[in-house]
């Protein structure tokens, strides 16, 4: 069994490159009997998932400022939800 403090590494590798399958496999054993990793995992991917969107409203030059503020708004208020 793997520590959680490899787990957590892993689950960073994981949405950054490729994990190698082996790697994989031992990460999500520990998921299934951690539920604190599995919390990790669903907060890392969550966080990310609203930082592609921020790159996104910085790329659209067609929106104004007070769209774009109002979409940060509503993503900060995502996170600390
Ligand atoms: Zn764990």
């Amino acid at each position: 069994m793997i520590s959680c403090r490899q787990a957590s590494l892993w689950i960073e590798d994981e949405l950054h490159k490729a994990l190698p399958w082996h790697r994989k496999a031992r990460l999500w054993l520990h998921l299934l009997g951690c539920r604190m990793c599995q919390t990790y995992r669903l907060h890392v991917a969550r966080i990310r998932s609203l930082f592609r969107r921020e790159e996104w409203i910085e790329e659209s030059p067609g929106l104004s400022p007070a769209a774009r503020e109002r979409i940060r708004e509503n993503l900060q208020r995502e996170l600390n939800r």
